[in-house]
């Protein structure tokens, strides 16, 4: 079984402590990999080879540092089948998918932020007759990115291409549930040429490694992306600090579909949207509230659609649906279905795992599309994040009462609403309190807008400018000019 390394200061290296982890691969239960479980001791390395690194990297001028970034973009592409493959072993998600999504988006990533960097401009306030000031956005110095499993190349690029871009240098910790994709990406920085210590990869479970990076005193900014409570203690360690965090935490999304929905266009999507990636997508509509004359026949579409999902070997090109992240997951997601048939809710498809999954897979851990009803708004099973392939439906009848039930969560990452009536999607969109509103399609990303959610969906946005200025200090510089001719 290969031993994952850790890469600091441009090396490929051991823990410090040599102790790994063994990786399992969700889909066959068959351990894939060691990951160094590495330590403080593999952190303050880090560091230090970060900071080395920074006057260096933080004074180049951009157009060499968006070079560098196009050209790790170019390896990612030039071995897309190898990092889709790896994605989809440590995942267990359909290969197919990490095709569509994860590894074209990891590369739109960096070149996305390694150009935006030529065109960035700062403001400048002229002050009556009297004085000049403009705004220098200066790079931060260590960036600690902690990134999820569930878009794993995809989340993690997200984060490290504008700190590189902005001048930062990086210190980044993947999910220790999917830590291959992040190594081959380490490997691209070698290949490329970018300067020893620029990034830098720790490997590592949470409480040990990411811990120690959020704790560093040198590391004024942290990028967090995954579940909240996580998020919650991230934010207790940092703030005596008084670091810069960036947090993308949990959901718990609403989809809204109004009666004038065209059910034909609108189903294969609102059908992703409840179940793709297995429901392990941040974004998932697991709520869908359908206006109570469309009620009975969206049910019975919606539900034949997720029946008719083909759940089994990932590497199986006509799957949609492939294995859970992991046997712990798995018992989560079935103690909420267990739960959600102690609290009256009728499960109209899926409720456990597939029948057959083929030979390979026989030891895997998945779970077919669930399809509930019945639920009040404020069960556990409709307020607290599943994260996996579960969806409740529920009708409305009046708007008011939708867009309370929309609400009704701590979270507020997403919603989708679908309706013809464009005034009235207007309307809703300015009451859902979530960070993003989709109207009438789901996922639609473009990567300039902001991207983030509020209450305890998180704190900051990221995307395009927001992400620049996340990892840049600004500072005014104000000139004073007589304001009489001499
Ligand atoms: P998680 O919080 O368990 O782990 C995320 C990362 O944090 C991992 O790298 C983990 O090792 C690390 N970590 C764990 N404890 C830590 C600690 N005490 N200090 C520092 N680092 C620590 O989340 P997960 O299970 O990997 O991911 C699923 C969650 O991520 C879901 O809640 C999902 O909604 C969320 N998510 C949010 C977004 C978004 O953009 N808002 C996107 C994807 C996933």
């Amino acid at each position: 079984m290969r031993a994952l390394a850790n890469f600091i200061d441009g090396r490929h290296v051991p823990p410090a402590s040599g102790a790994y982890i063994d990786k399992v691969n969700p889909a066959t239960g068959e351990a894939i990999a060691r990951v160094p479980d590495s330590d403080g001791a593999d952190v303050d390395l880090a560091v230090a080879a970060a900071l080395k690194a920074f006057p260096a990297w933080s004074a180049l001028p951009a157009a060499e540092r968006c070079r560098y970034l196009v050209a790790v973009a170019d390896r990612i592409e030039a071995n897309f089948d190898r990092l889709a493959e790896a994605e989809t072993a440590d995942t267990g998600k359909p290969l197919r998918l990490a095709k569509a999504m994860d590894i074209p988006r990891a590369s739109a990533n960096l070149r996305h932020f390694a150009t935006a960097i030529l065109h960035a401009h700062s403001e400048t306030f002229r002050t009556d007759q009297a004085a000049l000031n403009y705004t220098l956005r200066q790079p931060r110095g260590v960036a600690g990115i902690i990134s999820p499993w569930n878009l794993p190349l995809y989340l993690f690029t997200w984060k490290i291409a504008p700190a590189l871009a902005t001048g930062n240098t990086v210190v980044a910790k993947p999910s220790e549930l999917t830590p291959t994709t992040a190594t081959m990406l380490s490997e691209y920085f070698a290949e490329v040429g970018v300067p020893a210590g620029v990034f830098n990869l720790v490997h590592g479970i949470g409480a040990k490694a990411g811990a120690a990076l959020v704790a560093h005193p040198r590391v004024p900014t942290i990028s967090f992306t995954g579940g909240t409570k996580t998020g919650a203690d991230i934010a207790r360690s940092a703030a005596p600090m008084f670091k810069k965090i960036a947090l993308e935490l949990g959901g718990k999304n609403p989809t809204i579909v109004f009666a004038d929905t065209n059910l034909d266009e609108a189903l294969p999507v609102l059908v992703r949207s409840a179940f793709e990636n297995q429901g392990e997508i941040c974004l998932c509509g697991s709520r869908i509230f359908v206006e109570e004359p469309l009620y009975p026949a969206f049910v019975e579409r919606f539900t034949d659609a997720a029946r008719r999902l083909r759940v089994g070997d990932p590497l199986d090109p006509a799957v949609d649906q492939g294995a859970l992240i992991s046997a712990a997951h798995f018992r989560k997601v079935m103690s909420y279905i267990d739960l959600a048939r102690e609290d009256g809710g009728r499960i109209l498809c899926g409720g456990g795992p597939p029948d057959d999954v083929g030979p390979r897979c026989r030891a895997g851990v998945f779970v077919q599309p669930t399809v509930i009803t019945d639920l009040p708004p404020d069960c556990r099973v409709n307020q607290e994040e599943i994260f996996g392939p579960v969806a409740t439906v529920a009708p409305f009848r009046r708007e008011t009462e939708v867009i309370d039930w929309a609400n009704s969560t701590a979270y507020g990452l997403a919603a989708s609403l679908w309706t013809r009536d464009l005034g009235r999607a207007h309307r809703v969109a300015e009451r859902i309190q979530s960070g993003t509103v989709w109207i009438n399609c789901w996922l639609l990303r473009d990567l300039r807008v902001p991207f983030g959610g509020m209450k305890q969906s998180g704190v900051g946005r990221e995307g395009g400018d927001e992400a620049l200025r996340f990892f840049t200090e600004p500072k005014t510089i104000c000139i004073k000019y007589p304001v009489e001719p001499v």
